[in-house]
């Protein structure tokens, strides 16, 4: 971890529950998350589950995230919710770009770019999702991959808005696979990461978070949450589990 970052652990519950399954789940695990303040814990359910699990929210330090936004705040776009909408509805965080939108929606760099200008100025704090894929890794283009994203997805965020934005390193290949990046693939790429955003952001760098995504569990949370650099966590899988999140939202740092 960043010293003197807060850490932040989402949850993404993809295009898993209705409202009425995310909000039993919701109900499940508030009260084996507590109200933690050394930590940000965010719950990200579908669109249709956002108003539900934010009401359970209420009085509680766990923060409403959603899976995603459209660029523009209002207007003939059929099918899509503006980052105006979200923050009417009491979400604070968004992901951008996540990689099964960019597989299965065809979501570019250019979109993601929109998307990042759209959250914040929506009062939004977005959450950039890079990563390389298989392919891309075993062809020896996985740092220039995740180097193209972030300078395409933050060439519209001022410097003075870095402390609004995150970013989350996951590897396609450890997505919803049970295959987690060993810690230190995971610092490699946080390195390189944090190299890219001081060239972008200059002295402001130091406010974004960078997060890890892919097959986090109760088992590895502890050991990636002491790798340097690593900020906080994006969970899948794990966080449909009640016992299994609570652990992961728990994790412990050594000291
Ligand atoms: C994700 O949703 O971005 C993710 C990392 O999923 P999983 O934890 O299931 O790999």
């Amino acid at each position: 971890m960043t010293p003197g970052c807060r850490p932040l652990v989402l949850a993404n519950w993809k295009m898993h529950k209705t409202a009425s399954e995310a909000a039993a789940h919701a109900s499940a695990l508030l009260p084996r998350l507590g109200s933690p303040v050394d930590r940000e814990v965010v719950l990200a359910p579908a669109f249709p589950a956002l108003t539900a699990v934010g009401a359970l929210l209420k009085g509680s330090t766990i923060q409403l995230a959603a899976q995603n936004l459209f660029w523009e705040d209002e207007g003939p776009y059929t099918g899509e919710v503006s980052g105006v909408m979200l923050q009417d509805a009491g979400v604070s965080y968004v992901l951008v770009a996540h990689s099964e939108r960019r597989r299965y929606l065809e979501e570019t760099d250019r979109v993601a770019g929109l998307k990042m200008r759209a959250a914040l100025r929506c009062g939004l704090k977005p959450i950039l999702c890079v990563g390389e894929d298989e392919a891309e890794r075993a062809a020896g283009r996985a740092e220039s991959v995740v180097r193209s994203q972030l300078v395409r997805g933050l060439e519209s965020v001022a410097p003075g808005e870095a402390s609004r934005v995150q970013v989350v390193y996951e590897p396609v290949l450890a997505i919803g696979t049970g295959h987690a990046a060993t810690a230190a693939q995971a610092v490699e790429m946080h390195d390189l990461i944090r190299r890219e955003l001081r060239v972008h952001f200059k002295n402001s760098a130091a406010g974004v978070r960078v997060l890890y995504g892919g097959s986090v569990t109760a088992h590895n949370v502890d050991e990636l949450m002491n790798s340097a650099g690593v900020d906080g966590v994006l969970v899948g899988g794990a966080s449909l589990k009640v016992a299994e999140f609570a652990r992961i939202a728990a994790f412990r740092i050594a000291t």
